[in-house]
């Protein structure tokens, strides 16, 4: 493990091998959390006609102000099957079909209706409370592009345009395995000298929150045949993620075991504190991530780049890792050769976040990680970063 690659280096080696995945034509609600691969085109015009903004009169704004017959009713769902007399109004529904010869619209709230006749004691101007045909969004124009990850508000504007159907990425089959003969399940009894499995839950909930399918493998003992049979099972899936097993110990067989099963190793190492010991390697389109055992380098490894890959297979622009700006709340000394993610909580204050370690940052540590809501990166380097210096932080 001579040379550590930075993580910008580790990234693009991996992002350069993550080949997209096949698409297929899904319902929007199975397309949550997809990835579209082609843009989804509007079907109509949105609104599709003229729509009244608010409950109240559709009137000519030439006629205003004054005291006008209400000549029509309009509830929301029909339009009017006739033309809106001059001199007169038109009571209308939010959402209802503006009349034709109506140009404005005023509110209930600053109209009063007695006797059929309503009084307008202000001007309106054209336009007024008019929602345009078209204003959202026309047909035929573009509602989500390729590349864009579904979300609430893409899914409601796809339903909306009249787009039944998507074409997404196929969600990628992740599996997870776990090295060790120390790791017992919990819920099982713990013999002296073991501990319960835990990356195994963690690796995959942050891989299933990047659109992962995820299966998780057997735990492996630190035996070689052990270690083929689950391995072989774990690369037929579109990304591989071993936890434990690759450092450089006599019980770490990771990196030799999927050597013999056919994986090119592209790096081992990575300049990042926790999580140095990192292997990444491919079969075919098969994406191979070794993580080191300790929980915390596990947590750092699958959202630093286990996530972006997932991200990338699926065809995202812009596949992350997402960090986002804050402020330190304390000195931090940097370490000189790896650059380190240390846990920290958020606060939010009226001009921005501050980041606070907590306390307990060692990378056995996974119950005070947890306590934290944040990675808060610290560039490698001499010296300290001071007190309300900017840094950037990943959540989790
Ligand atoms: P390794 O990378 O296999 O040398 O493991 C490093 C440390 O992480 C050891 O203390 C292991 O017991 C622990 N560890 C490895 N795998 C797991 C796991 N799946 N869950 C919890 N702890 C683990
Ligand atoms: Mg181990």
């Amino acid at each position: 493990m001579a040379n550590l690659l930075t993580i910008e280096v580790a990234l693009a080696r991996i992002l350069d091998r993550a080949q997209p995945l096949p698409t297929e034509s899904v319902t929007l609600w199975e397309a949550l959390g997809r990835v579209l691969a082609k843009p989804a085109l509007s079907r109509i015009d949105l609104p599709p006609f003229p729509s009244s903004a608010m409950d109240g009169f559709a009137v000519r704004a030439a006629d205003t102000p004054g005291t006008l017959p209400v000549a029509i009713r309009i509830a929301a769902g029909k339009p009017a099957s006739e033309m809106l007399p001059t001199g007169a109004a038109a009571a209308i529904a939010t959402g209802g079909v503006v009349p034709e010869g109506a140009d404005a619209v005023v509110p209930i709230e600053r109209a009063g209706e007695s006797d059929g006749r309503v009084e307008i004691s202000e001007p309106l101007s054209k336009g007024a409370h008019i929602r345009p045909r078209g204003g959202d969004v026309e047909e035929g124009a573009v509602v989500a592009g390729a590349g864009t990850r579904l979300g609430a508000a893409q899914i409601g504007a796809l339903a909306a345009a009249g787009i039944a159907q998507v074409t997404c990425s196929v969600r990628p089959r992740v599996a997870v395995l776990a090295t060790g003969s120390e790791l017992r399940a919990p819920g099982e009894p713990l013999e002296p000298g073991q501990i319960f499995e835990s990356n195994r839950m963690m690796i995959g909930a942050i891989l299933a929150a990047a659109g992962a399918d995820v299966e998780h493998l057997p735990v492996v003992a630190d035996e070689q045949e052990a270690h083929r049979e689950v391995l072989a099972q774990g690369l037929e899936a579109d990304v591989l993620v071993t936890s434990g097993g690759v450092s450089m110990g006599p019980h770490d067989l990771v990196r030799r075991v999927t050597a013999e099963l056919g994986v090119e190793e592209v790096f081992w190492g990575v300049a990042v504190k926790p999580g140095k010991p990192l292997v990444f390697g491919v079969r075919g389109a098969t994406l191979v991530f070794g993580l080191p055992g300790n929980p915390v380098s596990c947590l750092v490894g699958s959202l630093l780049f286990a996530a972006p890959a997932l991200l990338a297979r699926q065809g995202v622009a812009r596949p992350g890792p997402a960090f986002e700006a804050g402020r330190a709340a304390v000195a931090l000394r940097r370490n000189p050769h790896r650059d380190e993610f240390v846990r920290a909580r958020r606060r939010f204050e009226d001009d921005g976040v501050v980041l606070e370690p907590i306390p307990g940052q060692e990378s056995h540590m996974i119950v005070r990680a947890a306590t934290a809501d944040a990675l808060v990166h610290v560039p490698r380097g001499t010296g300290e970063i001071p007190v309300g210096a900017n840094l950037r932080y990943l959540t989790f």
